[in-house]
């Protein structure tokens, strides 16, 4: 396996529960040390959507160039990315978005479904906590919520639009001062904290059996030399031979498909966050106490431990290590309007994560078309959301037996042409 992302150790702890032996190349040296390092941690199937919407096209031109856009470009787009941006469009037109929203959405609701069997039975405590509020600040907030409420009663996932009072009940902390006209309440849906949740469960991959060798960065997948040893995996060090290999790489994916004749549409499409230890953390008044997405920019703030996180953004081109002040700006007004005062801004952690963003949502899972070769990849911005659902169906598939869920629209053949 190339990859120790939440996608990655989700992935080699169900193959090694499987009873497969199981060895994971990271190169980095521990698992969750890129864009599953400090992500928001919402875990909210019912917002589990694709980023190719309808109308999403004008929505992203018309606030471009504000002062807190949720969307930015940094400099003009490659060519590469025109035509990323190209086939995101041609994932706008309402039939297709209806697709890949249900593919997502089923893949999520069975996540969370496979995230809740395995902390129970595993006994892994991971900061969660559970409700999440989406905030409406205008009455023109609320109503152009109601989209968005109908969707979730199509989709069955329980939740309700609340009053201001009721909000402030369920978060005891928000700012009174901040215009609030409403939000919707999904109380089954939560906040956890991706990170932690992937270090506990590479200790329990590892009591299984799997291997993780990190500080090795594969540089290509090349066709083996030995009879049942199909794939060679090389990095500076040598190479090793395997039967076969899941690609769990996130962003960087193409560069070791380069070597099975295989390339993505896949774009890093860069995020912030910022986590601060609370001020007063016990008492029940100050931060939030589960997940909050501010509607308005696009920004969730989360409670993980006696830390708040706030995230949010979308960065087009740019380079991981260069942060955008401006996008860095918009997270800290969103948590001073909500929690003015919560947090320890001395002891902030800034942090730059790349989502690894296919033009159309649904994330990549199964045979890549290359005989032995296995994709687990693309979760774009709801990657921890989808991460156990995604390893449980990609073991099955491998295993030859028949996944939890429908895979329509979750496989490779929608992104050839
Ligand atoms: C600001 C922000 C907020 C987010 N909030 C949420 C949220 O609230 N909820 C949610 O569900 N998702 C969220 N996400 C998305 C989520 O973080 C990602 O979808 C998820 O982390 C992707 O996981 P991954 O394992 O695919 O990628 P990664 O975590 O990047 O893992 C890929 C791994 O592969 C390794 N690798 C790559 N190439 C090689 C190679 N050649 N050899 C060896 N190793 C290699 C990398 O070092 C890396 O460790 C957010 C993302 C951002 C940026």
């Amino acid at each position: 396996m190339i990859g120790a992302g939440i996608v990655g150790v989700t992935t080699a702890y169900e193959l090694a529960a499987d009873g497969h032996a199981v060895t994971v190349f990271e190169r980095r040296n521990t698992v969750a040390a890129e864009t599953s390092f400090a992500n928001a941690g919402v875990i909210a199937p019912g917002y589990v959507t694709p980023w190719a919407a309808p109308g999403m096209p004008w929505k992203v031109m018309s606030q471009v160039f504000g002062r807190h856009a949720a969307v930015r470009f940094a400099g003009l787009p490659s060519l590469a990315q025109c035509r990323w941006m190209w086939r995101w469009w041609r994932a706008c037109r309402p039939a297709v978005y209806r697709r890949n929203r249900s593919a997502m959405q089923t893949l999520a609701q069975y996540s969370r479904q496979r995230l809740s069997g395995l902390a129970q039975g595993l006994r892994l405590d991971f900061e969660q906590a559970q409700g999440c509020l989406v905030l409406l600040r205008s009455d023109r907030a609320l109503a152009g919520a109601q989209a968005g409420l109908k969707l979730l009663q199509e989709l069955g996932v329980e939740h309700a639009l609340v009053t201001p009072d009721r909000c402030r009940a369920l978060e005891p902390g928000l700012n009174p001062q901040t215009e609030l006209a409403g939000a919707i309440h999904l109380p089954h849906d939560g906040v956890g904290n991706c990170r932690q949740f992937a270090h506990l469960l590479r200790a329990e991959a590892q009591r299984l059996g799997a291997q993780f060798r990190f500080d090795h960065d594969v540089q290509t997948v090349l066709p083996g030399n030995a009879p049942g040893l199909q794939w060679r995996l090389r990095d500076r060090a040598g190479q090793a031979a395997f039967d076969a290999v899941v690609v769990c790489a996130g962003v960087q994916a193409n560069a070791v498909l380069q070597g099975c004749g295989l390339k993505l549409p896949l774009t890093p499409v860069y995020g912030y966050s910022l986590t601060a230890p609370l001020r007063h953390h016990e008492a029940a008044a100050v931060g939030p106490h589960s997940a909050l997405m501010d509607e308005k920019f696009k920004v969730a703030l989360t409670r993980l431990g006696q830390r708040v996180r706030v995230a949010g953004s979308a960065e087009l081109g740019g380079h991981p290590d260069r942060l955008n002040a401006a996008a860095v700006a918009t997270l800290y007004k969103v948590l001073n309007d909500w929690f003015p005062g919560a947090a320890q801004l001395r002891d902030v952690q800034v942090w730059k994560g790349a989502r690894p963003m296919l033009p159309d949502g649904p994330p990549v899972l199964g045979a890549s078309g290359a005989t032995g070769v296995w994709l687990n990849l693309g979760h774009g911005s709801s990657g921890w959301a989808l991460s156990c659902g995604s390893a449980r169906v990609l073991a099955d598939q491998i295993g030859g037996r028949s996944p939890g869920i429908d895979l329509a629209g979750l496989g490779i053949a929608r992104l050839r042409g």
